[in-house]
């Protein structure tokens, strides 16, 4: 089946709607996309020239590549239009499971029978989405992780009847646009690689709030060990303190766990406008 994917439709242009279609584009793939602004799309460009130029890792997709992506994307007018002769569907439209399921009945009506139906949905399990279709074994999670370019990891989820070879083709897929492929054998929010990093997150914060470490000395040991520019507080600020906040609050709605409340003096930061490299103040000034 993977050979069988050829055009790819991207619903929903907004920040990782756009990364996805340019980033399929630039491996030759046709890609079509479909959104209900007519600006969101070129705003979405230029976020990606904006994040190509500022990259820090070397990307694997150079901005000619981009270019060259981007130039090949259909903008359609029409949903249907967008749909025609489509392999495989991703819906990234803004993270509500009414809506999601609303466009994945109207996917599921307009797309080819063959089609097979992701959402890029960062914390809404397919499970809660498939039935919305009249073919939930070719439904899934696919989702990319920000910034989409060059070389990603992506995971991949299937619901309640997701088949193997569904599973096995969205591999291919993924595999064939250079990003590696994290597949969940087993529901679980947050997939695979955000719940390493929000295990990070969870114990790094706590360590902090509760001073028991200066947060630097939490940064500068994670540089040294992994090698990477920044350590959990540096990349969360490059992430946003809000959003880091909102994004903690999920999985403690979740597990109703104590443990699982981010600390309120990250909440006190956040209400000091303090939300990381977006006000030009967090952990690192
Ligand atoms: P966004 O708000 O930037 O874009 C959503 C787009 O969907 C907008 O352009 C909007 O006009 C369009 N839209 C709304 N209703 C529509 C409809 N009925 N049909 C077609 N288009 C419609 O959102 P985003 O940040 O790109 O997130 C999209 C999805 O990707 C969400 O499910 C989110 O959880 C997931 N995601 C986001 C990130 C991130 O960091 N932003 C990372 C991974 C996954």
């Amino acid at each position: 089946m993977a050979n069988t994917i050829k055009k790819i439709a991207v619903i929903g242009t907004g920040v990782l709607g756009t990364q996805i279609a340019a980033l399929t584009a630039s491996f030759d793939y046709e890609v079509s996309v479909y959104d209900t602004s007519e600006v969101s799309f070129q705003k979405g460009i230029e976020n990606i020239r904006t994040l190509s130029s500022a990259a820090k890792r070397k990307p694997t997709v150079t901005i000619q590549d981009w270019e060259r992506g981007i130039s090949r994307i259909q903008f359609c007018d029409q949903l249907k239009e967008a749909l025609k002769d489509t392999d495989l569907i991703i819906e990234a439209v803004p993270e509500d499971l009414e809506l999601k399921r609303k466009v994945h009945k109207q996917l599921d009506s307009m797309a080819p029978a063959h089609a097979l139906l992701a959402t890029n949905s960062s914390s809404i399990p397919i499970s809660k989405i498939e039935s919305a279709t009249r073919r939930p074994e070719k439904c899934m999670n696919i989702h990319f992780y920000i910034p989409a370019m060059g070389l990603n990891m992506v995971d991949i989820m299937g619901g309640t009847y997701t088949s193997a070879e569904v599973m096995g083709a969205a591999k291919s897929w993924v595999q064939s646009i250079n990003c590696v492929p994290l597949e969940v054998r087993k529901e679980i929010l947050g997939f695979c690689f955000n719940r390493v990093w929000r295990a990070i997150k969870r114990e790094t914060l706590y360590m902090w709030a509760e001073g028991f470490v200066d947060f630097r000395d939490i940064d500068r040991g994670w540089m040294v060990f992994t090698g990477m520019p920044l350590g959990p507080f540096g990349l969360m600020d490059n992430v946003g303190l809000d959003v880091v906040y909102n994004i903690e609050m999920v999985y403690y709605n979740e597990s109703k766990d104590p443990k699982d409340h981010p600390p309120e003096k990250l909440k006190a930061m956040i209400d000091n406008n303090e939300l990381g490299v977006k006000t030009g103040k967090g952990f690192n000034n």
